[in-house]
């Protein structure tokens, strides 16, 4: 039985994968254990938990981006299939 713990890895090792290991805005290397997951939508904006929405960050850049919305020229780590998905 897989254990919650493992199925937020997995989650979290999907969304790394968008930027190839990176922060989707600094570009920093994310080991898995310091990535954050923050959302591309915010939820109060009407952004869902789905994977398409979810973005890796570090620590740092989610706590300058705070509750704002990031653009996505900001992203330049994202891969492009995952940018595809915003337009
Ligand atoms: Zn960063």
């Amino acid at each position: 039985m897989r254990t919650l713990k493992q199925k937020k890895l997995t989650i979290k090792h999907i969304i790394l994968e968008k930027t190839g290991g990176v922060c989707s805005k600094c570009g920093k290397p994310l080991p898995l254990e310091k990535t954050t997951i923050d959302h591309l939508i915010p939820k109060y904006r009407g952004g869902t938990d789905e994977l398409s929405n979810l973005i890796p960050m570090c620590k740092r850049c989610n706590k300058q981006k705070g509750s704002r919305i990031v653009g996505v020229e900001e992203l330049r780590y994202l891969s492009k299939a995952a940018h595809e998905m915003l337009e």
